[in-house]
Parts: structure tokens; C-alpha cells; sequence
């Protein structure tokens, strides 16, 4: 607490709307031990100047209530720290403190709880940063990883493999999320499981974000890798507002989800390259004029015997990112500790 002459100092704007950024993080706002604080009396207050200079929130404690300096007996579970010029203390519950004090106390809370309002944004923009140790040196990470460029060339692949005119019937098909037909028999083929094209059964196309048109999957992560840093450069600022602070935040959560999409999107090559689904679109293709499709196993892939081609999942294939989703959920602090409020 910086010297009682500042706090009373009634010359200019108020003492709590005069604290930094810095002031306010390196004070204590709220005690959960009220009965600790030093030069602390229960004597009725003194007719003096007057700070709400905490806020305490006992609610539930063993000890049980807290007594009031106006009332004299433990009565409240929650109310402030005031401090007096002569540098006393005194503890009082909030509505006492409204009933004796009226205008006056409204002030002074209003001016305090202010003061806590910014120290929360405060520590929720440092926090973000903090983590920041490189958030946007994880999203590039993730980015530049392999399974990225190997996710858009499965669907070139894919796409080389079916070739025209299927191919656009079947991305047509995933945009619209509409259902194919296409089943095929199981066999043992030269010792070995395969699947030949039969007759109808329809179905969704599994795994259908790896073929749906759309920007690239690093294309989304370029955007999002912009967004970020302005939200970053936003968190990195000193005496930010709180409504930019809470912008920032908000933003920070949009980028979160839409990292997640695209990791979602990653997952369905796995879907798409299930048998199920490979058996359903190799089935579809040999009934649209594509008869020498099969499904072979290890992996599970599509083989053209007369092409003399085949398409399967890409090799070594993890989803990049978790190590990012982990530390942006950490800043924008999803799982943030719980402040206990005392109003
Ligand atoms: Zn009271």
C-alpha cells in the first residue's frame, strides 16, 4: 500500500482510478482472513476520512461471521477493509457500510470495486501473454508440420486416383452431404482380404471434410496466424482497456475454436480411409463406370488393378497442434483458478 497522505489525497481524480496497471497487480484487493489485517480495532468507526481499502468474502468459513465495527457482533460473511486517515482499520459489512456511510460509501465502493473489476482483466491480459512464450511460434509449428501438406496431398491424390468426372460428383456429394451408393463383397484374394465391387448401399461419405471444397488447411492457418499476432500485439500493450483487453480475449477464443476445426478436418482423412467407407465409395465408383476398383488391406486403400493405381492414407500421419490448443486454452483461461468475490 503505497503512504496514507496518497490514498487521501482528494485533489485530483479519485486514489484507486489513479493506480496503474503495475500498482494494481502488486496490491491485495481481497482477504480471506479480514480478523489478520494490522492496526485493525472493533471499535465503532471514527468519524474520519474514509478508503475502502479491501474486500473480504468469508462465506462458509468454520470460524463463521465476521464482526462489524457499526454492529459489534459477527454478523456478516462478506464486507470491506476501511481505512481511516489516522491510519486505522475497521471491519464493516457491506450493507452496514451502506446504511451508515449512504452516497459516500457508494462512492468509494463503486471507485474500489472499479479497481478490482481492472485488476481482474489485468491479470487475465498478463496471464495471456505470459503463455505467450510463443503461442504464434506453435501455431507456425503446426503449421509447417508435415501432416499439413500430407492432409492436402491425400486429397490431390484422392483426387489423380478418381479422376473426372467422379471426382467432382463426389466432392459435390461431401459439399452437400449428400448420401452414394456403393457396396462391395470380401474375399480372400492371392491369401489376402480385398473387396470387390458388388451392388447398392448408401450412405454418407465418411471422412467427407478431406475432399469438401475450401481454403487449404495451411491457408486457414495463415489467417488464423495473422489474427493472432494482432490479438497478441493487442495483449502485449501497457495501460490497454479493459474493453480492448476483453476484445482481445474474445478473440482469442474464436481463434482457439477454428484451430480446433482445422485439427477436426485433419481427423477425417482417418474416417475417410476407414473400410467401411472405402468399401461404400469404391462400390460407388464401379457402379458409375469405374468396374476394376477394390479395397485392399495394410493400410486400407483403393486399388485401380487396370489403372495399375492406388490411393491410401498418408504414412506417419498425427494431427499437429495439441501443444498450441494446450497453451491457448491456458491464456484465455478456460480453467482459470476461481477469485473469490466479496460482493
Ligand atoms: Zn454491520
Amino acid at each position: 500500500m503505497p503512504d496514507l497522505d496518497s490514498m487521501f489525497d482528494k485533489s485530483g481524480p479519485s486514489y484507486w482510478s489513479r493506480r496503474t496497471d503495475d500498482e494494481l497487480l502488486s496490491m491485495q484487493l481481497t482477504t480471506d482472513d479480514p480478523e489478520s489485517v494490522e492496526n485493525l480495532s472493533t471499535e465503532y468507526p471514527p468519524d474520519d476520512d474514509a478508503i475502502v481499502e479491501m474486500a473480504y468474502n468469508v462465506t462458509g468459513r468454520e470460524k463463521g461471521k465476521v464482526q462489524c465495527a457499526f454492529c459489534q457482533y459477527p454478523n456478516h460473511f462478506r464486507g470491506v477493509v476501511m481505512r481511516f486517515r489516522s491510519g486505522e482499520r475497521r471491519l464493516v459489512g457491506r450493507n452496514c457500510a451502506q446504511d451508515h456511510y449512504g452516497v459516500a460509501f457508494e462512492a468509494l465502493t463503486k471507485d474500489f470495486d472499479e479497481a478490482r473489476t481492472r485488476l481482474d482483466y489485468v491479470e487475465r491480459q498478463r496471464l495471456a501473454v505470459a503463455q505467450n512464450v510463443d503461442l504464434l511460434g506453435l501455431l507456425r509449428a503446426m503449421k509447417s508440420d508435415p501432416a499439413v501438406k500430407a492432409f492436402a496431398d491425400t486429397k490431390t491424390r484422392l483426387k489423380t486416383f478418381i479422376g473426372s468426372p467422379l471426382w467432382d460428383r463426389l466432392v459435390r456429394a461431401a459439399d452437400k452431404d449428400e448420401m452414394i451408393t456403393g457396396r462391395m463383397r470380401s474375399e480372400i484374394f492371392q491369401g489376402r482380404p480385398i473387396a470387390y465391387a458388388v451392388d447398392g448401399d448408401t450412405g454418407p461419405v465418411r471422412g467427407a471434410d478431406l475432399i469438401r471444397t475450401g481454403p487449404a488447411v495451411s491457408q486457414r492457418l495463415s489467417e488464423i496466424e495473422v489474427e493472432l499476432s494482432t490479438v497478441m500485439e493487442t495483449l502485449r500493450g501497457t495501460e490497454v482497456q479493459s474493453r480492448a483487453i476483453r476484445a482481445a480475449l474474445v478473440r482469442m477464443v474464436d481463434l482457439l475454436k477454428q484451430i480446433e476445426a482445422e485439427r477436426t478436418r485433419m481427423r477425417s482423412v482417418e474416417s475417410f480411409f476407414d473400410d467401411g467407407n472405402l468399401i461404400r465409395v469404391g462400390g460407388w465408383m464401379s457402379l458409375n463406370g469405374r468396374r476394376n476398383i477394390r479395397v485392399a488391406v495394410l493400410p486400407f486403400r483403393l486399388v485401380d488393378d487396370y489403372g495399375q493405381t492406388e490411393c491410401g492414407p498418408p504414412q506417419d500421419y498425427r494431427i499437429p497442434g495439441k501443444a498450441l490448443v494446450a497453451a491457448m486454452r491456458e491464456a484465455v483461461v478456460l480453467q482459470r483458478k476461481v477469485t473469490r468475490r466479496a460482493s
